[in-house]
């Protein structure tokens, strides 16, 4: 890019490249390199827009900014300038740019760069806080408020899919009531509503029951309301109950995966049980139903040969009465439910799978195949849309990864904070 060059830059402006200043001067006390800044262009007054001409008094006023090849102290030398418009009221003013605004300490290059970390390189807070020698507060309040700036507004997206899902932020905790010194479990939960084709977190919510839900969705507008076509969630009968409230006319799909996660849970216990009702004891190394348990929950169809031989031995020899067998059978058929293209081999599809169900004969599937009843017409939306959580489960992925660095949060709001805004710019990039 050619620029018409007014004055030539000296070096120090050169390196320091901070837009709109200049180095007027550059000095090493005890250790610590400083420089001294000045704008390059005549201010306008704040209230009437005035170019200003004549300075009034100058202070220097101290400057937080990105370290330059180092920790470098900046200080600007700010002026006070009179308005000479007589029409306006302001006899004053102090200059003001866009890389440190009106009452603003910091550069908006050092905010820009935390933002940056946090945001796009998942630094935690206070690690980007020690890597720019800042306060963990300055990186906290950067990050809030590239999130008024830059969140775009919920409201004027239309989102034709959602995903509802739930994650847990941070470990269970027990509290004890001083009086009667009973203990209660309390298990802080949120839920992330998600825009299943773009996959952007749309909104965060305390919670995991209906109300958080519900509130949220009760805020959006109507016509937005009415634009939203399948919701997926987990089969959850809280969120179902929010949904009918304020989604009535949208189709519910019950999310694909964790149904596959009951199947598998109907698998464990019934090993778990069986393990106890013919020997006794829980399973151990020795058993090969114990060994090769994760091998009983991968599908079926994705087993190579020898994890296939592997299986076919587990139930050779340590599955007397069939039951594993035919637990393993259910759980199958339901994965070949889920994969079903259209309503009428769904159908079938479960006949089969009640067939298979009365022929295990067991407590852990009949109340799987109950559940699967009782969501049938979410599982046919799913069927029809293959609208799953799998975008929510991934943000909740990238959800725990913020977790993790920042090792926890502690303040629900800058969670869901950095939560939202991660989620903006990946979507946007
Ligand atoms: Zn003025």
């Amino acid at each position: 890019m050619i620029e018409p060059t007014g004055v030539a830059a000296d070096a120090a402006t050169i390196l320091f490249n901070l837009p709109d200043y200049h180095v007027i001067s550059t000095s090493i006390t005890a250790g610590r390199r400083q420089v001294i800044v000045e704008t390059d262009e005549l201010p306008g007054c704040p209230s009437c827009g005035v170019i200003a001409s004549r300075r009034k008094e100058r202070r220097l006023q101290r400057l937080r900014d990105i370290p330059v090849a180092g920790p470098v102290d900046v200080l600007w030398s700010k002026y006070r300038w009179y308005c000479e418009e007589p029409a306006c009221d302001r006899l004053s003013f102090f200059e003001s740019t866009p890389q440190v605004p009106r009452r603003s300490r910091s550069t908006s290059r050092l905010r820009d760069q935390l933002v940056d970390a946090v945001i796009r390189s998942g630094r935690p807070v206070s690690e980007t806080a020690a890597g720019f020698a800042v306060s963990w507060w300055m990186v906290r309040a950067a990050v809030t408020e590239a999130c008024l700036l830059k969140l775009p507004d919920v409201d004027k997206l239309s989102p034709r899919m959602l995903g509802i899902d739930e994650h847990r932020f941070r470990s269970v905790r027990y509290f004890q009531d001083p009086a009667t010194k009973a203990w209660t479990r309390f298990e802080p939960w949120m839920t992330t509503i998600v825009d299943l084709d773009t996959g952007q977190v749309l909104g965060v919510v305390d919670g995991r029951d209906h109300k958080g839900v519900g509130e949220w969705l009760f805020a959006r507008p109507l016509d937005w309301r009415l634009a939203v076509q399948v919701v997926a969630i987990d089969p959850s009968a809280a969120f179902r109950k929010a949904l009918r409230m304020w989604l009535p006319r949208t189709a519910v799909a019950v999310d694909h995966f964790h149904l596959i996660s009951l199947a598998n849970q109907a698998m464990t216990e019934t090993r778990q049980n069986l393990s106890q009702q013919v020997k006794g004891r829980r399973g151990r190394a020795i058993d090969k139903a114990w060994a090769h348990r994760m091998l009983l929950l991968r599908g079926g169809d994705t087993l190579s040969w020898r994890a296939a031989l592997r299986l076919e031995e587990v139930f050779a020899v340590d599955d007397p009465t069939g039951t594993l067998r035919a637990v393993w059978k259910v759980k199958e058929q339901l994965r070949v439910l889920l994969r079903t293209g259209s309503l009428d081999d769904a159908a079938a599809a479960k006949t089969k799978l009640e067939e298979l169900v009365k022929a295990a004969a067991r407590p852990e599937t009949n109340r799987l195949y109950r559940t699967v009843c009782r969501w049938w017409k979410e599982i046919e939306v799913l069927i029809i849309t293959g609208a799953t959580t799998g975008k929510v489960e991934a943000n909740n992925t990238a959800i725990k990864n913020i977790k993790r660095t920042a090792r926890g949060y502690r303040n629900a709001a800058n969670y869901k904070s950095v939560i939202l805004l991660r989620s903006a710019v990946r979507t946007a990039a």
